[in-house]
């Protein structure tokens, strides 16, 4: 996707604080944080949404969740506890039409969001 932002960071057109990366995905620094560790867990493939999700990526969405739970021992705060977080479409306050999951720790997170 030529026009994707995520894709051009994939690519690295654009760069970015990679903080991990893999055959399958990358990972790196949200440019506007709002934890103290706020990361993106990104698929190299394109996929827009999450109502995009076929079954051949089940393999996929499952390594990023065991990557965001590995991150998260790594980084220190798995025990405290953490939020993996994925927003569809625009209501649901998608910005990016790539797929991405935030990582969010360091702090204690609120619920309901917002
Ligand atoms: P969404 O709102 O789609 O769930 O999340 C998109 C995220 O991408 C936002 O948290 C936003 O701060 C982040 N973001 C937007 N543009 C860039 C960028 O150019 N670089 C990085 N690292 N993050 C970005
Ligand atoms: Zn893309």
């Amino acid at each position: 996707m030529s026009d994707c932002l995520f894709c051009k960071i994939v690519s690295g057109d654009i760069p970015a604080n990679i903080r991990y990366q893999d055959e399958q995905l990358i990972v790196f620094d949200d440019i506007n944080p709002q934890a103290s560790t706020h990361l993106l867990l990104v698929p190299r493939k394109h996929i827009s949404t999450t109502l995009d999700v076929q079954k051949e990526d089940q393999q996929l969405i499952g390594h990023i969740f065991q990557t965001a739970a590995m991150l998260a021992l790594e980084l220190g705060f798995a025990s405290d506890g953490f939020r993996v977080v994925n927003n569809c479409n625009e209501a649901g306050g998608q910005t990016v039409w790539h797929i991405h999951f935030h990582l969010l720790g360091g702090r204690n997170l609120t619920w309901p969001p917002g």
